[in-house]
């Protein structure tokens, strides 16, 4: 037979104690040796003064307990001491034990607009947690044991009990200990230290389609960062981004490039050879009387369209350039044009 245990000692008031003298050691001492918010070595005093005060407040027990003590109270070990914590303090469990998804990550790719046009493979490096080869994600060292987390006595989350104007609450958090899980392992991984991942810097193979423009996303799933727990892992996005070209200017489907003529080309109209997007020439008809700034299309020689068929154009826009200095033959001509026109 056990020793008989003196709940009145045990939350440290006298044997007349009021209810509220009871109820207020007993928020104190929980408070202190919570096993969430404290060491766990206090866990055992938690209990006792918790099943000191479960007899105490109880009228009927406690009556009880003064005439026969202990043994006559009932069995108790049934009784749910983190049930009767919450209904003293207030708040609420929340577990995240199960599985979590790793995180997404983001990456910028610079792309030549060739390559936005044509489409291309392009591979690129991710920085991420990838899942440890060795213990495959669970930190344990294979072959060693796990064991119940010391620290959350393997509910896998910490309360902290904190105090405000409007009296206490309890805030819950993942234990920081067992990272949630509720399980430690006597030997951590040495690969991971434990931790389930490892850092990698991984060539990610990257699918750009035509007509991909600056600014637009891409999606690689599962790229991402290594989930926790079996967890899966999470999407890798690419945020394109365009270089700019020495001879296009992108403009939704359409390409603008600027084409430089003489006077006499825009007066007289002209056949002249232009560069594309895809490397060949393509022939642009200047006409006659071609004005300084006016356009000329060329069909289905812009960007593909990325979300369905065809092309955008490519748009030539003529630069008429006057000359700053003129030979002496070419002055004769200008005043012979002159005169023709002024007459
Ligand atoms: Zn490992
Ligand atoms: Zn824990």
């Amino acid at each position: 037979m056990a020793a008989r245990v003196d709940h009145y000692s045990v939350l440290g008031v006298e044997k007349g104690a009021t209810a509220d003298e009871i109820r207020s050691a007993y928020r104190k001492l929980a408070r202190q040796y919570h096993p969430d918010t404290s060491a766990s070595e206090d866990t055992e005093r938690f209990k006792a003064v918790t099943v000191a005060y479960e007899i105490l407040s109880d009228p009927e027990k406690r009556q009880r307990y003064d005439m026969f003590g202990d043994a006559e109270v009932g069995d108790l070990s049934g009784f749910g001491i983190d049930d009767l914590f919450n209904t003293f303090f207030g708040g609420s469990r929340r577990r995240e034990r199960g599985p979590a998804r790793g995180a997404d990550l983001r990456l910028q790719l610079d792309l030549d607009l060739e390559e936005a046009v044509r489409g291309s493979e392009k591979k690129v490096v991710v920085p991420r947690q990838e899942t440890c080869e060795v213990c495959h994600g669970s930190g344990a060292e294979p072959g060693s044991k796990t064991s119940t987390c010391a620290t959350c006595n393997g509910r896998g989350e910490v309360r902290q009990v904190q105090q405000s104007l409007f009296g206490r609450f309890v805030s819950v958090a993942t234990c920081p200990r067992c990272g949630g899980a509720g399980t430690t392992v006597d030997k951590k991984c040495a690969r991971c230290r434990g931790e389930g991942r490892t850092h990698a810097e991984r060539e990610v193979p990257v699918t750009i389609p035509a007509g991909i423009d600056d600014g637009q996303q891409l999606r690689v799933s599962g790229e991402g960062e290594a989930g926790t727990r079996g967890g899966p892992p999470g999407d890798l996005y690419v945020l394109i981004r365009l270089r700019e070209h020495a001879l296009f200017r992108r403009e939704g489907d359409d390409l603008i490039h600027v084409l430089r003529v003489t006077p006499p080309q825009a007066a007289l109209g002209d056949e002249i050879d232009v560069p594309t997007i895809e490397g060949d020439k393509a022939k642009v008809k200047v006409p006659a009387g071609a004005q300084h700034g006016q356009s000329v299309r060329l069909r289905g020689k812009g960007v593909p369209r990325l979300h369905g068929n065809g092309r955008g154009d490519q748009l030539v826009y003529l630069d008429v350039v006057i000359p700053k200095t003129l030979s002496k033959e070419e002055r004769a001509l200008y005043q012979q044009l002159d005169a023709i026109r002024g007459g």
